[in-house]
């Protein structure tokens, strides 16, 4: 799995310090004074304010499995590699960690038999958005996500929990270390991964 980050706006906590302090037309003094506030304002849950500071991520060699679960959220938006054009017949398959080697084995070589299947069937003519249907859902694929960071907060605290998917997890933990060098105060309560 590789996370990069494509864009996020220029000084975000700046930025979220001056919006806020439009409601209440206060004078900012500087970072500090800024941290203080994006902390009163995560408090006082006026996470609206949050909503002006937006973040692009590329993530690539997550499973489809793990795509399903983030694309679930609805306020981010998403780019992602499509099966019905791209071919995929070089996509490798995400070994879980709960797998032994022999897990492994077996499914490296179910996903190549997959494949096999794959290339047989496109070579044959039928439309890859059909011959995707073999592919597994253990199989890499890779998308761009843009979000505010309201929604950031939100999808972060979901899929940082225990109860979330392992590979979720991960990404969550992958993007958290990313927004935490760029805006430590509106992430760090998050930093603490059960
Ligand atoms: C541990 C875990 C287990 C899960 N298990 C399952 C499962 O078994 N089956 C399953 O189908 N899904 C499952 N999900 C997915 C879950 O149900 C949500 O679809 C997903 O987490 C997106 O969350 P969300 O809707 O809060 O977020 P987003 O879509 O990112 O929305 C953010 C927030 O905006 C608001 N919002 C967005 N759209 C609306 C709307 N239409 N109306 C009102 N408010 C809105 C809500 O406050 C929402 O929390 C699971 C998620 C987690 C974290």
């Amino acid at each position: 799995m590789k996370v990069q980050l494509l864009a996020i706006m220029p000084e975000p906590e700046a930025l979220i310090a001056r919006c806020a302090r439009v409601s209440h037309r206060s004078e900012g003094t500087g970072p500090e004074s800024d941290r203080k506030l994006i902390h009163r304002l995560i408090e006082l849950g006026h996470d609206s304010v949050l909503e002006h500071a937006v973040a692009t991520f590329e993530i690539t060699g997550i499973s489809r499995a793990c795509a399903n679960q983030l694309t679930r959220h609805r306020l981010a938006n998403f780019v992602q590699e499509s099966q019905r054009y791209v071919d995929v017949r070089d996509r490798t398959l995400v070994r879980p960690p709960s797998f032994s080697e022999d897990d492994w084995k077996k499914a490296s070589r179910l996903c190549a038999d997959a494949i096999t299947l794959y290339e047989h069937l496109v070579a044959r003519g039928v439309p890859k958005e059909d011959a995707r249907f073999v592919v597994p859902i253990g199989a890499e694929t890779q998308l761009v996500l843009t979000a505010n960071f309201r929604e950031l907060r939100h999808i972060l605290r979901l899929r940082l929990t225990r109860s979330a998917q392992w590979e979720i997890r991960e990404l969550a933990r992958q993007m958290l270390r990313i927004l935490l060098e760029h805006a430590p105060s509106v992430f760090g309560d998050l930093g603490g991964t059960p």
